[in-house]
Order: C-alpha cells, then structure tokens, then sequence
C-alpha cells in the first residue's frame, strides 16, 4: 500500500510537503515554507522565537508535528517527543526555491537531501553570503559543557555548536535510481530558476508524478516536453499537477523579456539600472544578452557573482552562463563594513580592506574586472546595473545622470504588504530620477510558470488516470477539474491511499 500525505502544497501557492509512505519506505518531496501561512502570521519584526521555533511552527501548523523528522538540538531544547531515531529516509527536493526547500534548516542532518548539482549549488549560495542559513550543513545550537578555568570552572557553560554536514546527494538528470521500495525518475522541467526536476515515482501500487514548478515559455521549453512525454510513457496512475498559474490565458516568453531589454537599453542614453531575481540564472542570462547586444557590461552584485563562480567551479565546460571572467561581466563591490573601498589604502592596508567583507566576497577584490561607485558613475553609458531591492542605497553614491533608466524584472506584488514594500522602493527611484511617476514603472517579466493553456496540454500529454492539484489557489481547482475528469481534491495533512 502506499500513501501520500500533503503537509503543505495543497490549497496554496508553495510550501510544498508531500510524505510518500511506501512498504515502510517514508520520503518528503520538498519540504518548503508556506508563504500564505508565514503572511498570515509572520511579519519582518514578528518571528517564530529563535528558541523555541519548532513549537511556534508546529502550532501555526507551518510544519507537520512528528517524531525522528527534526534537529535533535532543537526538537530536545523544546521537549518535543523523540525517540532520537531517524523516521524518515530521504527528502526528495525538485529545487531551491524557499517555497520547496526553506524548512530543510530544521531537519536533521541524517536524513539525506537527494537534489540536483543545481539546487545544491544555490543552497550552498544562501548558506555561504546568508544569516544563519543552514541547508548543506546543521551547526548544534543549544550545546552547554563544563567550565575548565576560571570564575565559570566547573559550571555549565554555553559550547559553540559543532558543524554536522548534511547528507546530501545529488541525482543526474533522467537517470533513475531507488530509495529502498521506491524508484524515482529525475526529469528537468523549465522553471524560473534552474535545476528544477519533475519526478515520476514508481511505487509497489503504482506510478505517481510530481510537476514541480514548470512552463514552456523559459529558455528551456524542451525539458517540460520531455518531461510530458515520460510521464506519458510511465502510464501514470496519478499526476500531482501544479496550477500557480492556471487560471491566466497568456504567457510572455523569457526570449521576449530579452529583446523588451534590449530594446529598452538600446534607447537609452545613461545608466541603465536592472533589478531582477539574482538566482534566476536565466533571467541573469536574458539581461547578459542585452548587454552584450548593445555593447555593454553588465554589472552584478557579490552574491551573484558568488553563485556564478560556484556553477564555473563546479560545472566546468558545461555550464551554460557566463563566467566571472566574461568580457561583459563586471563585479561590483559596495562599501564594506567601514567603507573602505574609496579609501586611501596606503593609509587603511590591503588586509583592513579584505576584511571590510565576509570571506566568501573577499576573492572579488582581486579581480581586474571589480569595480566600484566611482566606475559605474564614471561609465553610465556604457553600464548595465543591476541592483536588488535591499542595495538601493548604492544610488545614493552612484547619482545616476539625467537620461538614466531602470527596468525591473520581478513579480508584481501579490499582497498588501508587498504592495506596500514596492512603494517605497519607488520612492527611491523618483529621488534619484530613474522613473518620474508611476507611469514611468515598466515591469519585464515572466512568470515561473505555465498558464491555463500549457498545464491543459502537460495534463493531456501525460494522460494520468488520476489527478491531484498542488501549488495553486483553492479558487483555481476548477480548472484541474475542466481539464481531467477524474480529479481528488484533498485538503492539509490529508492522507491519499493509492
Ligand atoms: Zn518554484
């Protein structure tokens, strides 16, 4: 008999938690926070208590009450029942968006992550330049030990945690491999950040897909495709469809937001200021393009940078974007800690300027393409700048010229508090003239995911017998139904038996 028990991802866009029980074998594929729930109750100054977070979440129903799942450090700082027995035997991660994999932090260490060279890489990025990011490794907190000297000898004193490595095991694309009962099938899909993988499982009653996040409209349409026509070929018993975006009639392509770019920088005479998700590599590509196109360099930020070096490092000849080295490629370096990078060096020393950064960005500063305020201000015409959300601070220094322009590539607010968070933002952009009014706010983008028309004929290609949909609004099931005649709706912490 195997069962299949949604702790999160259903009824709701992300927070996807999917416990599949098969002849004793237990897997969760992605374990992912649920934005809806951390909206409701969360906010930037009101958190789950550092001590006590597997409580606070458990109670909010953020994440599923059950033994030999968590952090013993934690699940024992809190009283939490636990045998200290592992009870699960893998995570099955389809990819690095924290809506899929952000609770990893608060699993424990021996249960093995089965992801994609990819997702592992971006997870590396967020634990390396992030606060207290913990998904490749679990540093013990909570750990006490005893005094050796002085006033504390012989009392219990606090002992810095020591730094477990997760098991983390990385899958190839289309290879199949086993977790004891269960076979699983790792297929690419196109989604809005890379090394996304649909999976088929085959199970002792029968054969289940997952989708994942997917579309057809990316860089890499293919791959949804195949992904189609090997759920096809599985004749799935049952297909776990997503449907973030099943109820809109159209879709952009990623090649459209390239050239809308393009042309977008080629009318402009100043600065061009992008801001756009630093981890969507192919988005990173689409303005690279335009750069390229226009006779420009496009200028990152250190955590981009970062993670670009990680995918050269690790993917060699087949990485598919553009290395640190590029032509076209420039790094830049905001004011560290002192703010040392305009300073007179001779005065402050090399090294006080390397540690003016964490470890990870210190590399940057020897490279010959860094550049810094005074670079960008100098060559606006020559610059495609690329600035996030939380760095607006670096117009302040840069002052971009008359004639400058920003293009933004993120998604629309989808609530009020980002709604909110977005005016503010343009507040900055008025100050430092990149747009003059509301009318001047162009937003380029595409969405991760595949409208109404693209999850109809990924439903009709893999012709499951049965249909579940996950990661869409309770308003949008319709459309599952409309477009499958045999579909289950289930509700949070639901158990479907095969
Ligand atoms: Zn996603």
């Amino acid at each position: 008999m195997t069962s299949i028990t949604f702790h999160g991802g259903i009824k709701e866009i992300g927070g996807n938690k999917f416990l599949v029980e098969d002849k004793g074998t237990k897997i969760f594929m992605d374990f992912g926070v649920s934005f809806g729930l951390q909206n409701m109750y969360f906010s930037e100054y009101l958190k789950a208590r550092g001590s006590n977070t597997l409580i606070d979440l458990i109670e909010l129903g953020m994440i599923p009450k059950m033994g030999g799942l968590y952090r013993l450090d934690y699940a024992k700082h809190v009283g939490l029942e636990d045998s200290g027995e592992k009870q699960i035997d893998a995570i099955l991660l389809t990819h690095a968006h924290v809506d899929h994999c952000g609770y990893i932090k608060y699993l424990r260490p021996d249960i093995p992550i089965y992801c994609s060279e990819e997702s592992r890489l971006i997870m590396k990025n967020f634990d390396d330049t992030g606060k207290d990011e913990q998904y490749l490794n679990a540093t013990e907190k909570f750990q006490l030990k005893e005094g050796k000297s002085g006033k504390t000898k012989g009392e219990m004193v606090k002992e810095t945690g020591q730094k477990i490595e997760r098991k983390i095991v990385t899958f190839e694309s289309n290879k199949k491999f086993s977790i004891d009962s269960i076979e699983v099938e790792p297929l690419p899909v196109d989604h809005s950040i890379t090394g996304v993988h649909g999976f088929i499982l085959n199970t002792s009653s029968g054969s289940v897909a997952n989708t994942a996040d997917l579309r057809f409209h990316g860089r890499r349409p293919g791959e949804t495709e195949k992904f189609v026509e090997k759920c096809s070929e599985a004749s799935l018993d049952l297909l776990l469809c997503e449907g973030t975006r099943i109820d809109a009639s159209s879709s952009k392509t990623e090649f459209d937001v390239e050239k809308e770019v393009t042309d977008m920088v080629n009318s402009t005479k100043k600065l061009v200021v992008c801001g756009y998700p630093i981890r969507d590599l192919d988005r990173l590509q689409s303005f690279y393009n335009a750069a390229k196109a226009t006779g420009r360099d496009l200028v990152i930020e250190p955590k981009q940078a970062y993670l670009l070096q990680l995918f050269t490092d690790s993917l060699g000849s087949k990485n598919p974007y553009p290395s640190l080295t590029d032509e076209h490629i420039k790094i830049y370096m905001p004011k560290g800690k002192w703010g040392l990078i305009d300073k007179d060096i001779s005065v402050y020393t090399r090294r006080l300027l390397e540690q003016d950064y964490d470890e990870w960005a210190r590399p940057f500063l020897n490279l010959p393409n860094m550049i810094d305020y005074s670079e960008v201000s100098k060559h606006q015409n020559e610059l495609m700048f690329s600035l996030s959300d939380f760095k607006l601070q670096e117009l302040i220094d840069i002052k971009p010229d008359n004639g400058s322009r920003y293009i933004r590539s993120l998604t629309e607010p989808f609530n009020d508090e980002m709604a909110f968070k977005q005016e503010k933002i343009k507040n900055w952009f008025v100050t430092f003239g990149l747009i003059k009014s509301d009318k001047d706010w162009h937003t380029v983008h595409v969405s991760g995911h595949g409208d109404g028309e693209q999850i109809k004929s990924v439903i009709d290609g893999s012709a499951p017998k049965k249909l579940i949909p996950i990661h869409t609004e309770t308003k949008n099931e319709i459309y599952h139904k409309k477009f499958h005649s045999n579909v289950t709706i289930v509700n949070q912490n639901d158990k479907f038996e095969m």
